[in-house]
């Protein structure tokens, strides 16, 4: 499978760019990890809009799921032209599902994601586990049928879930919020010392940072992160694709 980041800033897009989005495909599948602001409009710059199969939101913040509802509109637009017969599943992990309201249902079909019960689509299959965040939100592990793995850490502080979760992943996307000077000022989000010593203790092959802040330098969270480990580390940026 491939993953693209189609967006990787925290709380909101630089110029030109978006928000968490992350598109997961193979020759059968198409599913977007977290559709950010800005992020529909990147996101056609690598499929069409009626190829997507689902859309999993890892949580409620809005630089998680603002353009959910642009894609409602689109949604709406392909199925009256035409090219889209099928409403689009959103799954969503929320303690309250009517925060993700659409007002054109017959286009978004909305789903709880329930921690302890995987889903597949098409020839993907995803599972869940809790972080630690300010309101509800969960990781997520995409696995194709050859057995690769991908894990998405979304919104985070340290935890020891995520380190149990990603063991052994191929990749592992995961937030690096913070520069290492400022770990422990902020609950909820990790710094790059504690994303390495997550990637270290879980023995991915490749990390890829993302949710950047949005001062400093964002490759010296590459540095602090490669300085605590011999994994192989990237950045998240516009058109990066990795073959899981
Ligand atoms: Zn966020
Ligand atoms: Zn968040």
């Amino acid at each position: 499978m491939k993953l693209h980041t189609i967006g990787y800033w925290g709380a909101y897009p630089n110029v030109n760019e978006a928000t968490s989005c992350y598109l997961v495909e193979d020759n059968q599948t198409k599913i977007l990890l977290d559709c950010g602001s800005g992020a529909l409009s990147k996101l056609q710059n690598v499929i069409k809009l009626e190829e997507l199969d689902a859309v999993f939101i890892s949580h409620t913040h809005t630089d998680h799921m603002a353009d959910i509802y642009s894609l409602e509109y689109a949604m709406l637009i392909l199925h009256q032209l035409g090219k889209r017969k099928e409403p689009l599943d959103v799954y969503v992990y929320t303690d309250n599902i009517s925060d993700l309201s659409f007002e054109f249902p017959h286009v978004m079909q909305v789903h709880p994601i329930h921690l302890a019960e995987s889903v597949n689509i098409g020839s993907l299959s995803v599972t869940f586990a809790e972080t630690i965040h300010e309101i509800p939100c969960c990781a997520m592990k995409i696995s194709d049928p050859h057995g690769n793995v991908l894990v998405y850490s979304a919104d985070t502080g340290y935890s020891k879930r995520l380190i149990d979760f990603a063991d052994k992943a191929d990749t592992l996307l995961i937030e690096c919020s913070f520069y290492a000077e400022q770990q422990g000022l902020t609950k909820g989000h990790l710094a790059s010392y504690e994303v390495a010593d997550i990637a270290s203790k879980a023995a991915v092959k490749n990390i890829i940072l993302t949710h950047f802040p949005h001062y400093g330098n964002i490759n010296q969270l590459k540095e602090e992160v490669k300085s605590k480990t011999d994994q192989s580390v990237y950045l998240a940026k516009e058109g990066l694709t990795i073959t899981i």
